[in-house]
């Protein structure tokens, strides 16, 4: 199918917005009349412009308040609608979008509005246009999809057709099944946005909140599915209202739009596999990595067996979903200044100093479950870090390290060359959007992909060690500028088969702090993604923001106890957390004395329990973190988190 976007959804001067659509790999733009308006270009240089990148204009959007008016103001709007059709012309565009009127003077007469509505497409026939009209979620009279398709039925010219917007049909909670009954070719066009759930008018969260299929919580799958089994061939395209993309790098913002449209398009060909196999009768199977099975989310919805229906429109496939199965590695990178406080920490939590890597300044540590890299500056071999200390690669399990690395590739993951010796394990791995590494460790390691083989140089003595036995990576915690939190999310989603949490905004001393944590069923490989508001203070976007590692335990106390025995003092927390601890929960006194003894914090969910403490700072922007879950605590402690950063804050001021 062809993809499309509307010059809404990208930041820039109407020709940045088509260039950037260019390259990112679209087919085509909806124009929005304000791009066109504002820009220097004329209708003809836009049309040529737009050739010479490879894109068709699809859409002029949006006509407004339009029907439902006396005879006089009909006149006057089709004399409007005359003049935007000549200007089609000359942009060499053939569907005008035409929303539901909102005027306050408008009536709610149907067969008057289908009349007036077809005398437009009437109007539109000798310029070659055609009508789509599309019912606002906050339409004067007309505000649901199914009274669209009423007028345009009634209206009854092979000119005037709906257009379908997931917006406005998700978000008034209109069940999407009925556009099965709209025939294929009388939906002229299909707009895609998806928009995370928040309790405001429909308005608002529309032209503020909107974002790309899979970045929020409507059930795109399903709404797409439903469009295609109804037969149309028309692009698939995204019209994203968000202050935060009108204001980000359009070509970033591209590739994120197309990156969501790929995902959207292998999600929606796997459910109707799945609804094709049940119409036929056949047992469903579950194939291999497909974890969005349920039959709810995406099914036929009305037991129709669409197999007998229009022919399935092609869609793009992506090879199967990966299945990060759990950390192999965390990669940390230190400055010359920084790297003896990091090991320092490390050891003080039993982490050993066990080989170097063959050919890289890069060391490997190892404490019980959990394996550390720690790529420090060496001069003598050449090798700087300048920045901050940082998490800078997560190497992730997986069956498959190449497909894998082939579906990362096909979602726009930028592959990450890896200079090697011919003699090296051949590492597949990508760029995240925050530009952390993300390496694809085969879990049965053959002689070429086993990451750990690199590492061939014993180290002699090694630090001494705390006596304590860790277990894995629990999670990691990556700041991302608050521009890339949603682009990051659906990253961490698509190319790891990650799923976001709700979500959660904290009230740090220097600002709001959105976090989202990410999880294959609340299972390793969890990310904690967090962003800043404003971006100041600490969560400065251009110095990278807090980031933590954090090591799961079977008993804080005694980690917490050789940490400071090995010289490590925990972060401090103010004696005001316990005695808030101790009046809202039932734990013993000696039990939150023991916790304010080594800052250890506390957390419970039902019959789960959550005990965890923190380093300090490393260095300006890293700590570390370890936690022990019992009776099933899924979550990350995030309500003691602007205690931690207040925490930070004291600390970093003493
Ligand atoms: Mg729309
Ligand atoms: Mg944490």
């Amino acid at each position: 199918m062809r993809r499309s976007i509307a010059t809404v959804s990208l930041s820039g001067t109407l020709e940045e917005k088509l260039r950037a659509a260019a390259r990112a790999g679209f087919d085509g733009v909806e124009i929005f009349e304000n791009d066109l308006i504002g820009s220097a270009l004329a209708p003809r240089d836009v049309r040529d412009l737009a050739e010479s990148l490879g894109l068709t204009i699809d859409l002029y959007q949006p006509f407004r308040d339009f029907e439902g008016v006396d005879e006089a103001r009909l006149e006057h709007n089709l004399r409007r609608a005359e003049a935007k059709f000549a200007l089609m012309v000359e942009l060499g565009v053939d569907v005008m979008l035409v929303c539901s009127s909102v005027a306050a003077d408008s009536a709610g007469d149907d067969a008057l509005a289908a009349a007036q509505l077809r005398r437009l497409a009437e109007t539109a026939a000798p310029y070659g246009v055609r009508i789509a009209y599309e019912a606002l979620a906050w339409g004067r009279w007309v505000d649901d999809y199914r009274h669209a398709w009423r007028l345009v039925r009634e209206a009854d010219h092979p000119g005037l057709g709906v257009c379908l917007d997931s917006f406005h049909i998700l978000s008034r909670g209109h069940d999407p099944s009925a556009i099965r009954d709209i025939p294929g070719e009388r939906i002229f066009f299909l707009q895609l946005a998806d928009a995370p759930l928040m309790p405001m008018d429909v308005l608002h969260w529309s032209r503020h909140h909107r974002c790309f299929p899979g970045q929020g919580a409507f059930d795109l799958t399903g709404f797409t599915g439903h469009v295609l089994a109804a037969g149309y061939e028309g692009p698939l395209s995204l019209e994203v209202f968000n202050d935060v993309f009108r204001a980000a790098d359009p070509e970033r913002t591209a590739a994120d739009a197309l990156r969501s449209l790929a995902v959207l398009e292998d999600e929606t060909a796997r459910a109707r596999d799945r609804e094709v196999q049940v119409g036929a009768g056949e047992t469903r199977v579950a194939e291999p990595g497909d974890d969005r099975g349920e039959p709810g989310r995406a099914g036929p919805g009305r037991g129709e067996a669409p197999a007998s229906g229009p022919a399935p429109a092609a869609l793009t496939r992506l090879p199967a979903p990966t299945r990060a199965q759990g950390y192999a590695f965390v990669e940390i990178a230190a400055p010359e200044h920084a790297v003896p406080g990091v090991r320092a920490a490390l050891a003080s939590l039993g982490f050993r100093h066990t080989r170097d890597h063959r050919s890289k300044p890069v060391q490997l540590w190892c404490g019980g479950g959990a394996r550390v890299l720690l790529n420090a500056t060496d001069p003598q071999l050449g090798h700087t870090w300048s920045g901050d200390a940082a998490v800078t690669a997560l190497g992730v399990d997986v069956a498959d390290a190449d497909a894998a690395m082939r579906r990362a590739e096909r979602l726009l993951a930028p592959p990450l060359p890896r200079r090697r010796d011919p003699a090296e394990a051949d590492l597949r791995a990508v760029a995240a959007p925050d530009g952390t590494s993300i390496f694809f460790c085969a879990q049965d390691p053959d002689e070429r992909q086993d990451w750990l083989s690199d590492f061939t140089v014993p180290v002699a003595g090694g630090d001494d060690a705390a006596r304590v036995a860790l277990g894995g990576i629990d999670h990691v915690g990556l700041f991302q500028p608050f521009d890339h939190f949603d682009e990051a999310s659906l990253f961490y989603r698509s190319v790891l088969g990650l799923e976001p949490d709700d979500g959660i905004e904290l009230a740090a001393p220097d600002g709001m702090v959105r976090s989202r944590a990410m999880s294959r069923d609340g299972a390793a490989p969890r990310i904690a993604l967090n962003a800043s508001l404003l971006g100041r203070g600490p969560y400065e976007d251009v110095r990278g923001g807090p980031q933590h590692v954090a090591f799961a335990c079977d008993d804080v106390f005694a980690v917490a106890r050789a940490m400071r025995t090995h010289g490590f003092e925990p972060l401090r927390i103010p004696d005001n957390y316990y005695a808030d601890l101790a009046c809202r929960t039932d734990l013993e006194p000696l039990a939150v004395e023991r916790m304010r003894e080594y800052g250890i914090l506390y957390d419970r969910v039902g019959e789960g329990e959550f005990r965890h403490f923190y380093t300090p700072m490393l260095d300006g922007r890293l700590f570390l973190e370890v936690v022990q879950r019992t009776g099933g605590y899924a979550g990350y402690g995030s309500a003691n988190s602007p205690f931690r950063m207040a925490a930070q804050r004291a600390e970093a001021s003493r």
